[in-house]
């Protein structure tokens, strides 16, 4: 027990009492001593003191054994008047049992540095052990030979060997033959000091032959006066994950399999179907332009003696063929649009909208339109003919959907936007309400049929599809009442 344990009063008592006691000692038993050697009970009072005591107590002592030494033992006895001799005696004493003492208190204070020390490496010792056994991982020091030097159970778990199996193996044994090289070569780099540490997934072999995914981190400690180099190995079974990613993979392909399979079917499906309306509306206008032509021949040739009601029946029988004559027709068009093989160059824009307005001039003539184009346009990538039908059907239902007695007025503009150029036509016409806005665009698609507006709910769809396939969009924005403003973008030229 060191003295550092002991309670201050114990450490300085044990200097009083033990001089005290070695001062009676010598008065009463002084003469087997005889007065010329009066120290030596003394210095075992001291070294005592200093032994059990400390270095402060030791000094206690030495004042007091100075003190009662002068006083009761030197000449001049019962005084503390000392001769020259005496004093020097004294003071030897006292430098020699402060040398004794300084050096007991250097030996006290290096034997308990070395078991703090022993201590501290005790604690350090279990402190790895711990940490080495009760990780949540797979923890090795492998030799550079690949030798499996030490294993904590965690890795023994993992791979199903015990402890012994495992340190009689070596990495390359329980490696899968696929992943070694990769593994080595790392290593390699390692060991020429080209990589601190490295990580690599990896398969292991299992005790019962099984294969486990493994992340293997690796470090290595360069070798000391005891040690020589070695790697740290840190193994985490990742199987789970690998075999979730396989799955996710191998889902992947199937979906796209099936996904490349339907749109095959779809576009099979899309190509038939416009092939039946293309030859539907085809052969139709055949039939129907007879039909036509045979009303109009018997209004003609027997209009006189026909009654009426019979005169009224071949009118409507006339009109009603004509007007599915329109419809087979724009649905011509629409199939042409996806059918046609559109080669896509630069186009004028501004001349394209000259064009279109020459075409419905007629309209814009019988309706009095007012029509302000803002030049200059820039160029764009179109089919100029495609371009020019988009351009008309929008400028026919700008002039076609104003209220009654209204004058259409439009506006035909262009802007970039980026790498874009959109053009806008805008009318002063009835409006779109925001929830049709989408359906427009669909085929057959008529908002206002019943309020006097021919049509056949074809051209936006061709407005649209066209657009599209030159690799551009098309919107509107309108408020019912407040006019429509169409819009198409399209790649601009240059
Ligand atoms: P159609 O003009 O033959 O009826 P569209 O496909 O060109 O067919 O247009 C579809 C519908 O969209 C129209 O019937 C009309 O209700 C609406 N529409 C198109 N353009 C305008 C416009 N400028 N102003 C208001 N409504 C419009």
């Amino acid at each position: 027990m060191y003295f550092s344990n002991r309670s201050f009063l114990a450490r300085y008592g044990l200097a009083v009492i033990l001089v005290s006691l070695a001062l009676t000692t010598k008065l009463i038993v002084g003469g087997w001593f005889g007065i010329e050697r009066p120290f030596l009970l003394l210095f075992a009072a001291v070294t005592v003191t200093a032994l059990y005591g400390g270095l402060g107590p030791a000094i206690l002592a030495i004042t007091l054994a100075s003190l009662g030494t002068a006083y009761f033992f030197l000449p001049n006895l019962n005084s503390l008047h000392l001769d020259h001799v005496s004093l020097l005696r004294l003071v030897t004493f006292a430098a020699e049992t402060l040398t004794v003492s300084l050096f007991i208190s250097a030996l006290h204070r290096a034997r308990r540095r070395s078991e703090a020390e022993a201590i501290e490496l005790g604690r350090s010792r279990e402190l790895f052990k711990n940490t080495f056994e009760h990780a949540a991982v797979g923890l090795a020091h492998v030799g550079t030979d690949g030798r499996f030097l030490r294993v904590n159970q965690p890795l023994c778990d993992m791979l199903g060997y015990t402890r012994e199996e495992l340190l009689r193996r070596s990495f390359q044994e329980i490696t899968h033959p696929d992943d070694l090289a990769a593994d080595l070569q790392r290593l390699r780099k390692l060991l020429a000091g080209d990589t601190d540490t490295y990580s690599i997934e990896k398969r292991y072999f299992r005790a019962d032959g099984s294969i486990i995914w493994i992340n293997l981190t690796v470090s290595i400690v360069r070798s000391t006066a005891t040690c020589s180099d070695y790697f740290i190995s840190v193994i985490e079974d990742i199987t789970k994950r690998k075999r979730a990613e396989e799955e996710i993979l191998r889902l992947n392909e199937r979906l796209e399999l099936r996904v490349e399979e339907r749109t095959r079917e779809l576009e099979e499906a899309n190509g038939e179907l416009r092939a039946f309306t293309y030859s539907i509306a085809h052969d139709l206008r055949a039939p129907l332009t007879s039909l036509q032509g045979l009303a109009q021949a018997l209004l003609d040739d027997c209009g006189e003696t026909m009654t009426p009601e019979a005169r009224e029946y071949a009118s409507r029988i006339s009109a009603a063929s004509a007007r599915m004559d329109r419809m087979t027709q724009d649905l011509l068009g629409y199939s042409q649009v996806h059918r046609t093989e559109l080669v896509l160059e630069p186009v004028e824009l501004e001349k394209v909208v000259d064009e279109a307005l020459a075409q419905a001039s007629a309209q814009m003539a019988a309706t009095g339109a007012e029509t302000r184009v803002e030049r200059p346009m820039p160029a764009v990538i179109a089919h100029a003919a495609t371009l020019q039908q988009i351009i008309a059907n929008l400028l026919s239902n700008a002039i076609k959907f104003v209220p009654s007695g209204a004058v259409p007025r439009i506006v035909i503009r262009a802007e970039p936007r980026g790498r874009m150029v959109r053009l806008w036509v805008e009318d002063n016409g009835i409006g779109i309400a925001p929830e049709h806005r989408e359906r427009i665009f669909g085929v057959f698609e008529r908002l206002h049929a019943g309020g006097g507006y021919s049509g056949t709910g074809i051209g936006l769809a061709i407005v649209r599809r066209g657009a599209e396939r030159m690799g551009g969009s098309t919107d509107v924005e309108s408020m019912p009442g407040e006019g429509s403003r169409f819009w198409v973008e399209l790649p601009m030229a240059g």
